[in-house]
């Protein structure tokens, strides 16, 4: 597979020196969707941040509905057609119904109601574990009792600039007859464009990460979003067939991402691991994580016009930069 890159200049005059200054822009193409992706030069969009954010953890604590003494009281439980209990706990974990429903079946599921305050650097391999599978559990267990209802995925906004609008970390599963745009682009993708993508990125190597058993990493080629990461594992198609070891191993790439973006100096990130129905042939279970912009006053939204109407993704780190920055994490 050829990857597809094109080289676009730009002139201007430079105001300081009254002499024209050019500027390359690298437009690739996403070898599964076709979307295509700029790549800017780098001018620090993606700033650190000095912003406090345990200062601002201890000012919303006070009235946050998944800390201890609220969780149980405030959360919506899931109904007993679907979960007898009402909520599913995994380790510290608990899930519950989402208040704010975006699909037939939504649910929130935070790390643990202790862990109000929680920082990329701090969320391990057991506390992801525990919270993906609580969002198994309640895959199986809708697809279960809702059959038409196949469409699975378990996704994170994480601190507010990714689009959380509770500040006390935790993910969000969707499990829906109908797909999202981007569940429904890649299961529409031939199994073989992805064994082509995959050899392709394995054989070049600059972007890929490895592999930590069934799940191959690697930064995209066309990233959507700033730092985007990719992985992907053959044989299963939805999180709904994830195993125990297949959930603890998918947890131990996330918190070694997670460990690169804080190291990276960022604090909120998405994450959207996209199901297609179970049972799909040829189709990998694959997820996208990627940066946002860090919490502080009066920042800026790594989300443009471009990645917001045009579909289009602009970034100016480039990926093989981020790929060198996250080294040989997946590779021990
Ligand atoms: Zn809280």
């Amino acid at each position: 597979m050829e990857l597809s890159r094109e080289l676009l200049t730009a002139e201007m005059i430079d105001p300081g020196t009254g002499e024209p200054a050019r500027t390359t822009i690298e437009v690739r193409r996403d070898p599964l969707t076709g979307h295509s992706s700029r790549i800017l030069p780098e001018r620090g969009l993606m700033s650190a941040s000095d912003f406090d954010l345990e200062a601002f953890a201890r000012e919303v604590q006070p009235s946050c509905p998944f800390c201890p003494g609220r969780v149980d009281q405030l959360t919506p439980r899931l109904p007993a057609s679907i979960y007898p209990g009402g909520r599913i706990t995994r380790g510290e974990a608990v899930l519950f119904a989402n208040l704010h429903a975006y699909s037939s079946h939504s649910s929130v599921s935070v790390y643990s109601a202790r862990l109000h305050y929680l920082p990329l650097g701090q969320i391990t391999r057991r506390l992801l574990t525990d919270n993906l599978a609580t969002q198994v559990a309640f895959a199986r267990a809708v697809m279960a009792a809702d059959p038409p209802s196949r469409w699975a995925s378990i996704n994170a906004n994480h601190m507010l600039p990714s689009g959380s609008s509770l500040f006390h970390p935790h993910m969000q599963g969707i499990v829906d007859s109908q797909p999202t745009t981007m569940q429904r682009l890649l299961a529409e993708v031939p199994a073989q464009r992805f064994d082509d993508y995959l050899d392709t990125e394995r054989r070049l190597g600059e972007r890929f990460l490895g592999n930590t058993g069934r799940f191959e990493w690697l930064v995209s080629f066309a990233p959507i979003a700033p730092a985007e990461l990719r992985a992907f594992a053959a044989g299963i198609s939805s999180p709904s067939e994830l195993d125990d070891d297949l959930i603890s191993e998918l947890a131990h790439g996330l918190a070694l991402a997670l460990a690169a973006y804080a190291e990276m100096g960022f604090q909120s990130f998405n994450c959207a691991i996209y199901g297609a129905p179970p049972g799909t042939e040829g189709y990998p279970l694959n997820l996208r994580l990627a940066c946002r912009s860090n919490l502080m006053a009066f920042y800026r939204s790594d989300s443009t016009f471009l990645e917001r109407l045009h579909w289009e993704g602009a970034v100016d780190v480039p990926p093989e930069i981020v790929a060198r920055r996250i080294g040989d994490r997946f590779r021990r």
